[in-house]
């Protein structure tokens, strides 16, 4: 039944079985850096490779500063530290998103705060923002408050799913006509444009992480990037145990975190960020490859890049015409050795957070029951 689609991608990855949803593929120069990292003897926090990653970062994603840091988590925590965000404060995320968006949110004893994604774009939705603010919040002190908790929205965490930008401009204007700071979640969405401008430069703050299996990695990392200096300092000193620099003090003058990237890893992302661009040609052009596949079957529909955007094509996605029929896809192509994935559980029905304020999930909801990510790892 699905036959024809398991033999397309057991052709396009050479017949080697089974065929992972995605791998790291190491194909330059990161053996040489990790040797000379370890034979510099500077494997931790500090060494050269670190300072060299967030630079040649900043530059590829058209960031001021770029502050590189244990996981993509961390970065979020921070960011959102740095953004203000204080206990019983809401922040605004979408319900389809990893774990970990809203993980950070709850390290600074806030809450997410859920509004619905768009069909289009599978990231937070411009216009149910809209009509969340319009709806349920007044301004009070310019700040914005949910009419219904009586808590401060203080921020918004958009996720570019799989890749894929939201309408970035949209959202960036609501949320500063509003009076909530923008962190982007882009840890998937390393190499994605919006308008031609390059994720992760819309918000006040923007996260990328480098894990195993996002486009480019470094072991575990992430980063934090903007264009502030003064955010950029702090984001640093506070990823660093709020260490102030003296020459033998060992001197804090604030709850700091150790959060830093080792240069080990650090060497690693040099070495994998030089083949980013080709990462993304072979991605680009896979995603083509499975765009006409799919274009023959009518009861299946291949997610493509939005309007507008530029996608760096993360993980491929097809939407299933029900829940029974995703179920008999994702049975079938793992019984075959072709790894295939539902998408997250939704994280407003998660026993920990489905107490939080839903304010729309239909959508997400929809997207849930008949999402399947396929093989789309880089391969020679
Ligand atoms: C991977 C990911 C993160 C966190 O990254 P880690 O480096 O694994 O901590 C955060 N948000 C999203 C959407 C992700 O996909």
């Amino acid at each position: 039944m699905y036959e024809d689609f398991v033999e397309f991608v057991k052709d396009l990855y050479k017949f080697k079985s089974p065929v992972a949803l995605h791998a790291p593929y190491f194909n330059g120069k990161e053996k040489a850096y990790l040797l000379d990292a370890i034979e510099s003897t500077f494997v931790s926090s500090v060494g050269h490779y670190v300072n060299r990653f967030e630079k040649e970062f900043a530059n590829y994603v058209d960031s001021t500063y770029a502050v590189a840091v244990v996981n993509g988590t961390a970065a979020l925590h921070i960011a959102l530290l740095l953004a203000g965000v204080q206990a019983q404060d809401e922040v605004i995320t979408q319900p389809l998103t990893f774990v970990a968006t809203c993980n950070a949110i709850s390290y600074c004893q806030a809450y997410p705060l859920f509004i619905d994604v768009d069909l289009n774009t599978l990231g937070l939705s411009a216009a149910k923002l809209q009509s969340f603010f319009e709806q349920h919040t007044i301004q009070k002190n310019k700040a914005c408050v949910n009419k219904i908790t009586g808590n401060v929205v203080r921020a918004c965490v958009p996720m570019h799913t799989f890749g894929h930008p939201v309408e970035i401009d949209l959202i960036a204007k609501l949320c500063q006509e509003h009076h909530v700071e923008l962190i982007e979640d882009a840890a998937e969405a390393l190499g994605s444009y919006y308008k031609h401008k390059h994720v992760g430069s819309y918000g006040k703050m923007s996260v990328f992480s480098f894990n195993g299996n996002k486009i480019i990695t470094t072991g575990g990392g992430g980063m934090i990037v903007t264009n502030n200096e003064v955010l950029a300092k702090k984001a640093k000193h506070l990823t660093t145990t709020a260490k102030l620099s003296h020459p033998w003090e060992y001197s804090h003058d604030e709850i700091g975190y150790n959060y830093r990237m080792p240069n080990i890893n650090a060497a690693l992302g040099v070495a994998q960020l030089e083949q980013l661009d080709s990462f993304i040609l072979k991605k680009r052009a896979l995603a083509k490859q499975y765009q006409d596949f799919f274009a023959k079957k009518d009861d299946i529909k291949f997610i493509m890049e939005p309007t507008n955007a530029i996608s760096n094509y993360w993980l491929n996605a097809i939407i299933l015409s029900n829940k029974e029929k995703r179920d008999e896809f994702l049975r079938f192509t793992n019984n075959t050795g072709i790894m295939t994935r539902p998408t997250w559980q939704l994280i407003n029905k998660l026993p920990m957070y489905k107490k939080c304020f839903t304010a729309s999930d239909d959508n997400a909801k929809y997207l849930s029951e008949r999402l399947i990510n396929i093989p789309s790892g880089v391969s020679e």
